[in-house]
């Protein structure tokens, strides 16, 4: 299937964002990028060189000098920092505390936009996800999608998929959203065209199924 086709799906943490993307790019034959999964890598990065995260400069530095390599197949996604693959510990506590900072970093977001922009360019067809897709990433994005749900229910999902404390992770969530929708340069915010779900009542199926019509409404148009 050749045809480009750029879905951009942006939410807030624990929206489903990602279990959703996976499988809308696999219905789709399209690739799937995990930009969360970027700023996590770099994150990584960042604590493995021992910097401060209240200094932005230093945090470019090491993000600017480390080779990101991230692999667009849905059924297989996966993120490496020089050489070394960081799956596992980029979901970690450490990462997970520290991600908003780097991510907030002006000179870090332009660097990773570009590489984002550079990797949706080649695949032609892909799903993207993050906070800033519809916005600044891929503006252009054949359907834009805010996936969302309530707190309560990103919490359980997300302690599910960790096997966390519900309270704390509700808590870490709410901490993260408030930082992700406040930051100076590029927050998550949902685009002015972009199509608002809300997941909390629904399964993953229901959902994948309303954006597949969703994308064949408009290509009939
Ligand atoms: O999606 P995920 O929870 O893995 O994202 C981790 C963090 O990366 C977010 O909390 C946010 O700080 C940052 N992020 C971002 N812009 C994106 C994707 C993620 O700032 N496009």
């Amino acid at each position: 299937m050749a045809q480009r086709v750029v879905v951009a799906v942006d939410g807030p943490s624990g929206s489903g964002k990602s279990t959703v993307s996976r499988r809308l790019a696999t219905a789709l034959q399209a690739r799937y990028l995990d930009t969360g999964a970027m700023y996590r890598a770099a994150t990584w990065a960042v604590l493995a060189a021992d910097a401060e995260l209240t200094d932005p400069d230093g945090i470019y530095k090491i993000v600017s000098a480390a080779q990101l390599d991230i692999t667009t197949d849905p059924a297989a996604p996966g993120i490496s920092v020089d050489g070394v693959n960081v799956d596992g510990p980029i979901r970690g506590t450490e990462v997970t505390q520290a991600v908003s900072a780097v991510a907030a970093v002006p000179a870090v977001r332009r660097l990773l936009v570009e590489l984002q922009q550079k990797i949706i360019i080649e695949a032609g067809r892909i799903v993207v996800e993050g906070r800033d897709i519809g916005t600044v990433v891929a503006p252009d994005a054949d359907l834009k999608v805010y996936l969302t749900a309530s707190a309560a229910a990103r919490a359980a999902r997300r302690s599910a998929e960790v096997q966390s404390d519900h309270a704390a992770t509700e808590a870490d969530l709410a901490r993260r959203d408030h930082l992700d929708s406040t930051r100076a340069t590029d927050p998550l915010r949902q685009a002015d065209d972009a199509v608002v779900l809300d997941s909390t009542g629904l399964g993953i199926d229901e959902v994948v199924r309303e954006l597949l019509l969703l994308l064949e409404k408009r290509a009939a148009r």
